[in-house]
């Protein structure tokens, strides 16, 4: 049997990481196993889907690198069939008419809290056929009354409900607009799917689904419910992809860490995309809830930030430089600046951070590290520096390096004497990255500038 799994996001917000999670579950499952993943965007609700919502889901989707086999379907464009299927279900009499009020529906959810059942609705119209004229109906699905149904899902084994306790669902509302447990199934039947990978909060939905398959006289798939993901619910806006896309994560490290909500392999943490394809399988996901922790999401991104190659960290940094104003390209200062942060960096963000010297000169200086560095005693070596400097045309780190190491060797003062007033000359404060790479970030003539602009502050009380 060739796998087929499908994402089928609401177009109501962006991609939050708890949706993001379940679409790299299902790519990573049609990936492993050689199947086709596909998309499917459930826009049916038409007031609150939005056409921005349904791109910002794409671009992180792309971004992250979940890249559909299939062109998208959009489940409001198949409304005609929709709309045949519940008109032939209920000609084959396996869905009828229910013409109950509002406040006839209420009643009954008043009498079913009060037994403690859980089915509310009591299947008043099922089997009557003294239907009024032109009053609004909604059109339910006859479920069996008696006996049970079993799902067997990877995740979370055996569950049994007896069929007594389930509604018959509605299909159509009363305005005609098809329901989500209704069109879900068409459209899942439709796309040929055989696994439906999505969140344990849709394993009630299950249960009355795949009563719809039966009648639909259509296999039903297998199923497999994700763990509820613990703290996350309360973060909405913030814990979207694009989120952590625009603060500078990786969308390794935003893949690996999402992959680890609910699914382990050993005590392994970080993981390649390619290896989450090889390792991942369902079977391996836990029933119980992955819990979302913000520091160790950072510390995972770190760890990518270390891991890939210099050259592909400054390509994606650098429209964050540019964004902080850094107006060049790709080049020698600037891999060995990115190189000489990438043990440092928590995000891109906070890399271009660091990096913002190299490109803007400071406007002012930190005080307690002019007052502990920038002592007459160590004024002659700077000079000194300054001129050794001066006399260097190829401006490469290894003449920077010799600069300082003969000003250091014909004053006899430690290196920080030296270097630290340079560091805050060059970038306002006394931290920076080694001070070859500082000076080699900042190019000669401009490190010449700032040294000569803030010679005054020697001496300074
Ligand atoms: N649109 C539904 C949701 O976002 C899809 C659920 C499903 O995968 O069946 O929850």
């Amino acid at each position: 049997m060739s796998i087929r799994v499908r994402f089928a996001p609401s177009p109501t917000g962006s991609l939050h990481m708890g949706s993001a999670r379940t679409a790299l579950f299902n790519w990573l499952y049609a990936r492993h196993c050689g199947g086709a993943f596909l998309l499917r965007i459930e826009d049916t609700d038409l007031e609150r889907s939005t056409d921005a919502s349904r791109d910002a889901i794409f671009d992180a989707m792309q971004w992250l690198g979940l890249d559909p086999d299939e062109e998208a379907v959009i489940q409001s464009s198949r409304r005609d069939e929709h709309v045949a299927i519940a008109t032939r279900l209920l000609a084959e009499g396996k869905a009828y008419k229910c013409y109950c009020t509002a406040d006839e529906l209420a009643e009954m959810r008043d009498r079913a809290f009060a037994s403690g059942r859980t089915r509310v609705y009591e299947r008043t119209w099922r089997d009557r056929d003294d239907a009024p004229s032109g009053v609004p109906y909604t059109v339910r699905l006859k479920l069996p009354v008696d006996g049970t149904i079993t799902l067997d899902d990877i995740v979370l084994g055996e569950i049994t409900k007896a069929n007594d306790d389930l509604d018959d669902f509605i299909l159509l509302r009363s305005d005609g607009s098809p329901t989500y447990n209704f069109v879900v199934v068409c459209d899942d039947a439709f796309m040929g799917i055989t696994h439906v990978v999505r969140g344990q909060d849709h394993v009630d939905n299950t249960f009355r689904q795949m009563h719809l398959y039966d009648a639909l006289g259509k296999p039903r798939p297998r199923f497999a419910h994700l763990p509820l993901i613990e703290g996350l619910s309360k973060r909405k806006g913030s814990a979207s992809v694009n989120h952590y896309r625009d603060a500078g994560y990786l969308r390794e490290a935003v893949m690996n860490y999402v992959a680890r909500l609910g699914w382990s392999f050993g005590d392994q943490e970080i993981f390649s995309p390619d290896e989450l394809v090889e390792k991942f399988t369902l079977e391996a996901v836990h029933p119980g809830g992955g819990r979302y922790d913000d520091d160790k999401f950072a510390w995972v991104n770190t760890q990518w930030i270390k891991a890939l190659p210099v050259e592909e960290i400054a390509s994606r940094a650098l429209p964050f430089f540019a964004r902080d104003g850094y107006g060049g390209a790709v080049d020698a200062p600037l891999l060995a600046l990115v190189e000489a942060l990438q043990p440092r960096a928590a995000t891109l963000v906070d890399m271009a951070a660091q990096a913002r010297f190299a490109w803007t000169a400071p406007t002012e200086y930190d005080p307690k590290a002019v007052q502990k560095w920038m002592r007459q005693d160590a004024a002659e070596a700077y000079d000194a520096l300054v001129a050794e400097l001066s006399a260097i045309t190829d401006f490469t780190r290894t003449n920077i390096e010799a600069a300082v190491a003969a000003v250091v060797e014909r004053t006899g003062l430690g290196m920080g004497k030296i270097a630290q007033p340079v560091r805050i000359a060059l970038t306002g404060g006394a931290v920076s990255p080694p001070i070859d790479v500082t000076m080699f970030a900042v190019g000669r003539d401009e490190t010449l500038a700032r040294l000569d602009a803030a010679r005054t502050l020697f001496g300074a009380p």
